[in-house]
């Protein structure tokens, strides 16, 4: 898509405001949520099947975004998307994991979506960008147009985008259980889910659920799974171990408390023993401004789970946001030391030492930035954090070579974010001022190198 183009769209969004007041809202939701304690447990549920897959689970991308809507999808070639509506509405580590096996089956299959071509070499950033670019181009008079107002701008979006042919889905079930299959866990869950959104097909577009839109549903491949689980007796009840199912409780409990703190209120009361409620409980009562109130609950789950790095860290993320700097910066480097292969605990740690301000801290929020990156690559916030550090160093050293790595830094960022003109800008900038033969320097020959191919096409 020509950058042209997408600015367009972007000047349309405020037209799509008015055509679509309904669907306005879910535009501005398609965001990520990155969270490491949710990332990690999907990564675990997704061991077993990306081995059975043969597939390096290194080079799967698991991503987030925040949206009500039941859907997940493939994009970009190795991203597997979740909306949090998913995760939230379903029931079982063993549901989850079968979506996610279904998912990879796709991956597995080579199979082709209608525009993946464009999205191929796109960062997952990139790829929401242009999803948000696409629903809005429904509304601005291109061919479509006329579909766009049958099931919404963004359905459609995601119809030409994304959908798989029927064929396809079969596929990908099937991979699903040969990937369950080998991983030794019964294929029940996938077959819950599959009923869940069963007579979904039927429903007027609009109000079906956005995973049947995306993965064509039909009646047979209810009865083929079901199918499979009678045929493979040795599964019965080899489902995901307690340790999972308390792992998605948690994560359901955290959501709600993240996304919607007046319900979670609602739903779990003080009254609530349990600890998923408590969890639930104290994320609300932080996000709706009573922090007190959240740090004693949190004490609480700390008293049973000292040792919980993500107890630790949301303990820290309410300090830090409500000004308490230095003694988030401590809990933070526990964080660290529970969990040292974390980026995103690590990228949190750098935020916090930074805006402590402590000049002879700076180097020690570089180095964690620095390893962040080398734990995951293409977080445009940690690009964006070590321009700050090396800008603060620039300062304080008066050093030239500072501002050149600052520049780096932000050409990083826009690569990551999918702005490859922005990148060749801060990519010039940098080469003016770098070491020439350095690494950093060979780097950011390497990003205005390629950020002027790009642009050729
Ligand atoms: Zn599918």
């Amino acid at each position: 898509m020509g950058k042209l183009l997408r600015h367009k769209l972007i000047a349309m969004a405020f037209l799509l405001l008015l055509a679509f007041p309904a669907r306005a809202g879910e535009l501005e939701s398609m965001s990520f949520i990155r969270d490491a304690e949710i990332e990690d447990y999907l990564r675990s549920l997704g061991m077993p099947i990306f081995r059975a897959a043969e597939i390096n689970p290194q080079s799967v991308n698991l991503l987030l975004i925040q949206n009500n809507a039941i859907n997940a999808f493939v994009a970009g070639g190795m991203n597997i998307f979740f909306y949090t509506g998913l995760l939230q509405q379903s029931e079982s580590a063993d549901q989850l994991q079968s979506v996610l096996a279904h998912e990879t089956g796709h991956i597995a299959g080579g199979h082709l979506i209608r525009g993946r071509e464009a999205m191929r070499n796109a960062s997952a950033q990139a790829i929401i960008g242009m999803l948000a670019g696409l629903a809005v181009g429904v509304a601005s008079g291109n061919a479509q147009a006329a579909i766009g107002t049958i099931g919404g701008a963004q359905s459609i979006a995601e119809r030409n985008l994304m959908s798989f042919s029927r064929a396809q889905e079969s596929s990908a079930d099937a991979a699903a259980m040969r990937f369950l299959d080998k991983a030794g866990i019964s294929s029940q869950g996938l077959l819950e889910f599959m009923k869940k959104l069963e007579g979904q097909e039927l429903m007027p577009l609009e109000s079906q659920a956005e995973y049947v839109r995306t993965h064509p549903f039909s009646q047979d491949r209810v009865q083929t799974i079901e199918h499979h689980v009678k045929m493979t007796p040795a599964l019965h009840g080899k489902t995901l171990g307690p340790s999972f199912q308390m792992e998605h409780e948690r994560m359901k409990a955290k959501l709600l408390g993240f996304l919607h703190p007046e319900a979670a209120l609602l739903r779990y009361t003080d009254k609530d023993p349990r600890l998923t409620a408590r969890y639930a409980r104290a994320i609300a009562l932080y996000r709706t401004a009573q922090l007190p109130r959240a740090l004693t609950v949190m004490e609480t789950l700390l008293k049973e789970e000292p040792q919980n790095p993500y107890f630790l860290e949301l303990k820290a993320q309410m300090l830090f946001e409500n000004g308490h700097v230095s003694e988030a910066v401590k809990i933070y480097q526990a964080c660290v030391a529970l969990k040292p292969d974390s980026a995103l605990l690590r990228v949190s740690y750098a935020h916090a030492i930074l805006e402590n301000g402590v000049s002879s801290q700076t180097d020690l929020a570089i180095n964690q930035l620095i390893e962040a990156n080398r734990l995951e690559e293409r977080n445009p916030e940690t690009w964006r954090f070590l321009a700050a550090a090396w800008s603060r160093k620039a300062e304080t050293e008066k050093d030239i070579k500072y501002q050149g790595l600052v520049s780096y830094a932000l050409a990083e960022e826009s690569l990551a974010q999918g702005q490859e003109k922005e990148a060749q800008r801060f990519a010039t900038r940098a080469l003016k001022t770098l070491p020439k033969g350095s690494p950093y320097w060979l780097r950011t020959q390497d990003i205005k190198l390629s950020a002027s191919e790009d642009s050729k096409d």
